[in-house]
């Protein structure tokens, strides 16, 4: 196995361990795809750009960089789409969208750099031991010592309860193993979504839970259902994971000081010129030499109107689409649309007057604490944190028979070691925003059916089994429940077995003049790579067209 693929990290950014890293990440880097863009360009041309997100503003970036025309058509009233941050009156912040961007992803990592962003970089820390699990009635900190106790209530060998000092990690030793069989070619395939082989056939075709049944059964099945929180995943296929696990991203993760938003914020400023907000695409109808798109203000109120255009590039995530009258697109374009699987994800933050999670006996800084009531996993602000100099998680573990490292994944890492004290200073106390629920799918929706207020409570009630003064702290609130979104329906999309190869191609292929990008057109699906790389493929397809 090559790790050739694997982009390296920002040069300023601070330094990642690079040694013997196993994953290989097959995608085409961002240079190369830039480069191909400058090369391949025929234009100029007038692009219509549908969605403000990431991938439209990306679109936007790049085609006014080569002296073509563009114009954005953007539903809601602002920029950014998933990438979302809450900023409280005093001050604090909280992610509600995209909150960590691994080191392995050069698209983020691109943009992030030209837009003058990377001093802004800093770590974001996943686990650390001080951080809490809360599960099956036990609460204890995260360490390898009191993993025991609740691997205790349940019924698991030896060789995991010796070996493995979490879910999370009997999770990455399973994945860890079934890439190790799989060929480059293998690989490849997995991110074109081709299941060309009898294993990748197999793979493309198993849930995530009948492949854990299938090789340690249902005893750890819960064990790693737990500790991840993906026991509402279990329908997902697995090469959703296998894929995750190859990019590995839960390495060297990090984050924008301040706040993801000011990515986007960044890039709108250089095509602010060209935006209409609150003009939400209700019709796209493809026609023999151009695409006819029709717009309204979304109270529905408001008239509607027509216009042609040569070049349209849509980002409007499927889950939205389905719902817009679609003329003459081809019915695999329509099946995808339709077929497509999306999951929930719902936020809440609290914001906190003091942070009083790294004083005294806690002390923690960053990372998160899981538990298997309905809020799942409470990340802890990584902004201000009272250490002497930059923390930096190496992420990195070997696998039990010792001999590689490899990236893991966000599902597959194991809880750090807390920062030694003496890189601890002591610092004025400060308020912090504490994201008290990142949760999915069914925990999501059921925790999205509540009022805002109704969710801050049931988070603070929950969280306070292992933060107990938590409630004296919390001045103010916020959350989102995607799903309830109305500009997204859905937090991102999450396949079942069989729907890449059954959807994937076709979600991808332009229809006529009409070009698709945005992270459901991406085998990085759930990441703002994903809708990177989609959208830095669609200005190729667009720029190079005869
Ligand atoms: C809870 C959550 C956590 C995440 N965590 C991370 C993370 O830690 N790291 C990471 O890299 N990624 C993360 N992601 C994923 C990342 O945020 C997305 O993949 C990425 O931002 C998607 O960008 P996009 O441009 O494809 O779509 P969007 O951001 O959804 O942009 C689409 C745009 O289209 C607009 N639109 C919708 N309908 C219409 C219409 N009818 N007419 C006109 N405009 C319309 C929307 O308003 C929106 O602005 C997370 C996402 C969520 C929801």
């Amino acid at each position: 196995m090559s790790s050739a693929a694997a982009p390296r990290a920002a040069a300023s950014s601070p330094p990642c361990p690079d040694h013997a890293v196993d994953n290989g990440y097959p995608h085409v880097p961002v240079d190369t795809i830039l480069k191909e863009i400058r090369q391949q360009n025929t234009g100029p041309r007038h692009v219509c750009i549908l969605g403000a997100g990431m991938a439209g503003l990306v679109a936007a970036y790049e085609l006014l960089k080569l002296k073509n025309t563009v114009e954005i058509i953007e539903a809601s009233g602002g920029h950014g789409g998933r990438v979302h941050t809450h900023h409280f009156k005093d001050g604090t912040y909280a992610e509600l969208g995209a909150m960590r961007v691994p080191i392995t992803h050069d698209y983020t990592h691109h943009y992030i750099a030209e837009m003058g962003l990377r001093k802004k970089l800093i770590t974001f820390i996943n686990n650390v031991e001080n951080g809490f699990w809360d599960i099956h009635g036990v609460v204890t900190r995260q360490t390898k010592g009191s993993v025991t106790k609740i691997y205790d209530k349940y019924r698991i060998s030896d060789y995991f309860r010796k070996n493995m000092p979490s879910g999370g990690a009997i999770f990455g030793f399973l994945m860890d193993n079934l890439i190790d069989g799989l060929t480059e070619e293998e690989k490849q395939m997995m991110f074109d979504g081709v299941a060309g082989t009898g294993l990748l056939q197999y793979l493309s075709g198993v849930s995530l839970r009948e492949f854990i049944v299938q090789n340690v059964g249902e005893e750890v099945l819960d064990v790693i259902g737990v500790f991840t929180s993906l026991d509402v995943w279990w329908d997902k296929a697995v090469t959703m994971y296998l894929r995750d696990e190859m990019v590995g991203t839960g390495s060297c993760l990090q984050t924008l000081e301040g706040g993801m938003s000011q990515l986007p914020d960044t890039l709108y400023e250089k095509v602010k010129k060209h935006i209409t907000f609150d003009r939400e695409v209700s019709r796209i109808k493809l026609l023999e030499n151009g695409v006819e798109v029709t717009t309204r203000t979304p109270d529905q109120e408001g008239t509607s109107s027509t216009k042609k255009y040569d070049y349209v590039l849509c980002t409007i995530p499927f889950s939205v689409m389905r719902r817009m009258d679609l003329e003459n697109l081809s019915y695999a374009k329509i099946s995808a649309i339709r077929g497509m699987t999306y999951a929930n994800a719902t936020k809440v933050a609290l914001d906190c007057k003091e942070r009083f999670w790294q004083e005294g006996k806690y002390p923690i800084l960053g990372g998160s604490s899981t538990s298997d009531h309905i809020q799942r996993q409470t990340y802890y602000p990584m902004d201000h944190l009272p250490v002497t100099k930059p923390l930096l998680r190496e992420s990195f573990r070997p696998t039990v028979e010792g001999a590689r490292f490899r990236r893991p994944s966000i599902h597959t890492m194991t809880p750090q070691p807390s920062p030694p004290a003496a890189l601890m200073k002591r610092t004025e106390p400060m308020p912090g925003a504490l994201l008290g629920a990142y949760c999915w799918d069914q925990d999501a929706r059921r925790l999205g059916a509540l009022s805002n207020d109704e969710r801050a409570e049931v988070v603070i009630r929950n969280v306070s089994r292992f933060h107990k003064d938590l409630r004296k702290y919390v001045v103010d609130h916020a959350s989102v429940d995607w799903e309830e979104y109305r500009w997204t329906a859905g937090a991102f999309v999450m396949l079942k077995p069989g729907e890449l190869e059954r959807f994937y191609p076709a979600a991808i292929r332009p229809e006529g003049r009409l070009f698709f990008a945005g992270e459901h057109c991406s085998t990085d699906q759930g990441w703002i790579q994903g809708a990177l790389i989609a959208s830095l493929r669609a200005v190729l397809q667009i720029v190079s067209t005869k």
